[in-house]
């Protein structure tokens, strides 16, 4: 069986993409022009908040965040192990302390029982990831976080189009719900530019500081000056800030993609419900358990996760990975608890503070999901599992 290989994630670019970079090319703004505006309240429509602010990557996004929530040295900030670095570094680059909360064992995302018990008078803010795509518990955790006078960050790099529904039995869109709400367009999400990020918020106060973060800490509004203006050429530094703005090239990309967002997101759902179909009749179903669904959730399935039943099955999750690899699927493992990389393990963390966490690491596999996949892919994926399973 040979086969091209499949990627985990890929994106998807068609010609109306590429004609909107080279149009922005030919343009006079290189860099934060028009694209950046329209794309910015594209994204904010799409999501029904009030502001939507462009970065240059998913990470300088949940930095912004961080900075904007107040989180500064001295400050713990609770989220999850099961994630990627990028997450937990965002607390580490504004000086304060990651506070790993263990997962709940069905939908692996930050249990909020977990979270409640690791609340010290240190704790600034909570950083929740919807993982897989799958949103998390957010009306617990805006409660949680509401009693204890947190910020509630939320990492949606998997999650963008996802839904979830509160006790009133309304949808909300994901980006709406916390007080902050960071996306990442790397080529494997969702939508991409390339690299880029957006933060969603519905708070006027956080949007100012974002926007300043982003830019050096500058200011050209006289409203918000300290001293008298001193000429039309008169800005200032009110703190420090980066450059963290994303070019209109990429903003030209994202506005094509977000077109056709809701369409990968279908293809997406296709995909899974043929992997579901696949692995839930019985002989399947006691040697791998398929993604959890919440039924008051609509994952937009940025990753299609399977838990593997090791001791029913006989072979070793990296037997299985190794022989997947040699079938051409690009397999992988998302993720290595984030206190096991040795950066961690260095600052003091030790193994075992998250078990629930750590035995879900020994048993999952990734299996490749994206929008341009064929269905031919699709089933040569599913019988190349099963043969790897049970041979
Ligand atoms: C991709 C990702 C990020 C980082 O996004 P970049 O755009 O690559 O910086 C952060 N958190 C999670 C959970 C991610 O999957």
């Amino acid at each position: 069986m040979t086969h091209k290989f499949i990627p985990y994630g890929k994106q998807s670019i068609d010609q109306d993409d590429i004609q909107a970079v080279i149009d922005t090319l030919r343009s006079d703004f290189l860099t934060t022009g028009p694209k950046i505006t329209e794309f910015e309240q594209k994204f904010a429509d799409y999501i029904g908040c009030k502001y939507a602010l462009s970065l240059t990557s998913g990470t300088a996004a949940l930095h912004a965040a961080c900075f904007a929530s107040g989180i500064q040295s001295g400050d713990e900030v609770i989220t999850t192990p099961i994630t990627f670095a990028a997450t937990s570094n965002s607390i580490l680059y504004v000086g304060a302390k990651p506070v790993f909360a263990d997962i709940d064992p069905n939908t692996y995302n930050l249990n909020p029982l977990e979270v409640e018990k690791r609340i010290t008078s240190q704790t600034k803010a909570i950083i929740a990831v919807d993982y897989t795509g799958q949103p998390a518990q957010l009306f617990e955790l805006r409660k949680i976080a509401k009693q204890h006078h947190l910020v509630l960050i939320e990492d949606a790099a998997h999650s963008l189009g996802s839904k979830i529904k509160d006790k009133q039995y309304r949808w909300h869109m994901i980006g709406t719900i916390s007080d902050l709400t960071t996306f990442s367009f790397h080529p494997v999400k969702h939508i991409t530019t390339a690299e880029g990020g957006m933060v969603c918020t519905n708070d006027d106060n956080l949007y100012d500081k974002l926007l300043l973060f982003k830019t050096h800490g500058i200011t050209k509004d006289p409203k918000g000056f300290h001293n008298s203006q001193e000429g039309n050429w008169y800005y200032e530094q009110h703190l420090l800030g980066y450059n963290y703005r994303m070019s209109d090239l990429q903003a030209a990309l994202g506005i094509s993609q977000l077109s056709k967002l809701n369409h990968f997101i279908k293809r997406r759902h296709e995909i899974a419900s043929r992997y579901n179909q696949a692995f839930s009749q019985n002989q399947w179903k006691e040697k791998l358990t398929i993604p959890y669904q919440a039924k008051n959730t609509r994952s937009s399935f940025h990753i299609y996760v399977i838990k593997l039943n090791l001791s029913k099955i006989g072979r070793s999750r990296k037997d299985l990975f190794d022989t997947l690899r040699k079938f051409n699927i690009g397999v992988n493992v998302h993720y290595i608890p984030v206190y096991y990389h040795p950066y961690y393990q260095k600052l003091g963390y030790r193994k075992g503070i998250c078990p629930i966490a750590e035995n879900f690491y020994e048993e999952i596999i990734t299996l490749p999901i994206h929008p341009s996949m064929t269905d031919e892919d699709v089933e040569y994926i599913i019988k190349s599992v099963k043969y790897a399973i049970n041979n």
